[in-house]
């Protein structure tokens, strides 16, 4: 193996030890456990982790609050629609699932340069395993191209035993926020 190689595979567990971590607080959370970094020139610079129960948002997945946590960021500088979007191709998202249908879409409309995950996500996967959304729109439909997806180079597989053991924990002890939310549902009808 030659360094270059070297060095990205230590990227990757590196980036990827990270992601892990944010599925981990995630968990602590009480939240379906998936996270991610999004990593520019070598640094991190947004992390997330799903916060789709405490939020009461199903569309609050990982990728969205790192991605959200940017765009904040960059219309705070003052950064116009083109400056964002170079960043973004700029940038490499490692997760420790499969990026679902929703955010693959947006990820590839953003044009994200590259994604790594963990854990293939059977049932929504939209990087291969549902649909294949990565692979960007071959034809032109859009004539202002603003909403064209531009796609990003997609590889999984990465410490996906360590994703998967954490998403297998969390659903072997039973999520207790379906009881929460019950009685939270039972306490509004009641009082
Ligand atoms: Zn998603």
């Amino acid at each position: 193996m030659g360094r270059a190689s070297e060095s990205v595979s230590e990227d990757l567990n590196r980036f990827m030890e990270l992601a892990l971590d944010q599925a981990k607080c995630a968990f602590d959370n009480l939240e379906v456990p998936i996270g991610c970094v999004i990593v520019e020139d070598g640094e991190v610079i947004a992390t997330g982790f799903n916060r789709t129960t405490e939020t009461r948002n199903a569309t609050r997945h990982a990728e969205m609050e790192a991605i959200d946590t940017l765009l904040e960021k960059w219309q705070k500088c003052g950064l116009n629609k083109s400056q964002v979007a170079q960043k973004f191709s700029n940038c490499i998202l490692y997760v420790t699932c499969e990026p679902c249908i929703m955010c693959a879409m947006a990820l590839s409309i953003l044009g994200i340069r590259e994604v790594y995950f963990g854990c293939a996500n059977d049932k929504f996967g939209g990087c291969g395993s549902i649909l294949s959304l990565h692979k960007g729109e071959t034809d032109n439909k859009c004539s202002d191209g603003a909403s064209q997806s531009k796609g990003f180079k997609c590889m999984g597989g990465y410490m996906a035993d360590e994703a998967i053991s954490l998403l297998k924990s969390f659903y072997e002890q039973g999520n207790p926020n379906d009881l929460f939310r019950l009685i939270g549902i039972i306490l509004d009808l009641y009082l």
